[in-house]
């Protein structure tokens, strides 16, 4: 959990991830564990197992939702574009902080600019878009020649606070929990492989992808001889859905399609022999690294788990349980056979 708290509290929207990929880097090297960057600027860690003429390929993103300057205003605030798939009402209030192209780092608090009921009538019906959303700097800025001086520019990215907290209840509190809590679950799982002396069935690829927000983080740097590509990512709740907080969600389907069906039953069936608590689910508007990897062209078995997240790509919440069967049931599934 501090591994989580630690990693969501690195700013890291997609498009702008080096800190957090030099963090895990770090870690890696740690262990002892041989990692390369791709051009992208995702992480590839490489397990040699017993058999190296079958790999397998687990993937976790680092990216995030975020924003950019779209435009410094003339009152002296921002108005943003968004980065990833999310409403602006989800970081209305928001704490947030501008990294400019030099690396100086301000920060502010996302607002509607009718936010004082004291002045505006209409502060509680007016649309959260981004003509309305704007960034306080916590700078003396009136103007946007203000702005400029301190050297804050159109396409500067801007990062949300996680305001990440582990309650005694045992949930775990923060944005970004997308994806970066199963970030820390396969760190820790590379970890244990290493402390416990495991030599892993087949020789298994870590993919740290840092462009899964906006849909091809971990589409590339498969190897020929990948038969399986597993992707963990959030498990998405809401009405209807079976995913909840407590348990590992293993997605049958989402929005593009059917994932690979020996493979998920694989993965139901090591969930019911090791007695991990589970959730098979469907989710209804959601792409994965994994549907990625499938749609640009690569001839593999391709499957999607992951702890469920309350709240998804807004204030989002888990509970430890459901981290720890999700860590369960990769630790099994990284040491069985392929299912083809
Ligand atoms: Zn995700």
């Amino acid at each position: 959990m501090k591994l989580i708290a630690d990693l969501v509290s690195i700013p890291s929207p997609t498009g702008n991830t080096k800190e957090v990929i030099t963090f895990v880097e770090k870690f890696l090297k740690e262990l002892e564990v041989d990692t390369y960057r791709n051009r992208k600027g995702g992480l590839i860690a490489t397990l040699k197992g017993q058999d190296s003429s079958k790999h397998r390929m687990l993937t976790a993103h680092v990216d995030t939702l975020g924003a950019m300057v779209k435009e410094v205003k003339a009152n002296g605030r921002l108005k943003i574009d968004l980065i990833g798939g999310f409403k602006y009402n989800s970081i209305e209030g928001e704490y947030c902080q501008i990294e400019t192209q030099n690396g100086k780092k301000y920060t502010g608090t996302i607002l509607m600019h009718q936010t004082s009921v004291h002045v505006y009538k209409d502060a509680g019906k007016a649309e959260r878009n981004q003509d309305n959303i704007e960034i306080r700097i916590d700078e003396k800025v009136h103007t946007a020649e203000e702005v400029r001086a301190l050297g804050i520019e159109v396409g500067d990215f801007v990062a949300f606070d996680p305001r990440v907290e582990l309650t005694p209840s045992g949930y775990l509190k923060s944005r970004h929990l997308d994806d970066k809590a199963s970030v820390g679950i396969v760190l820790q799982l590379i970890k244990q492989i290493k402390n416990k002396g495991i030599t892993l069935p087949y020789t298994t690829h870590f993919l740290i992808s840092n462009n899964e927000e906006i849909g091809y983080g971990g589409n590339s740097n498969i190897t020929p001889e990948t038969v399986e590509y597993l992707a963990v990512d959030m498990g998405a709740m809401g009405d209807g859905q079976s995913t909840d907080e407590y348990t590992v969600s293993i997605c049958a389907k989402d929005s593009s399609g059917p994932y690979h069906y020996e493979l998920r039953k694989h993965l139901v069936r090591l969930a019911e022999e090791n007695k991990i608590g589970y959730k098979l689910d469907i989710y209804p508007f959601y792409g994965s690294d994994a549907s990625a990897a499938i749609r640009s062209g690569h001839d593999i078995v391709h499957g999607l788990i992951g702890p469920g997240i309350d709240s998804s790509h807004a204030f989002e919440r888990t509970h430890v349980s459901s981290i720890e069967n999700t860590a369960k049931l990769l630790y099994y599934y990284v040491q069985s056979n392929l299912v083809i």
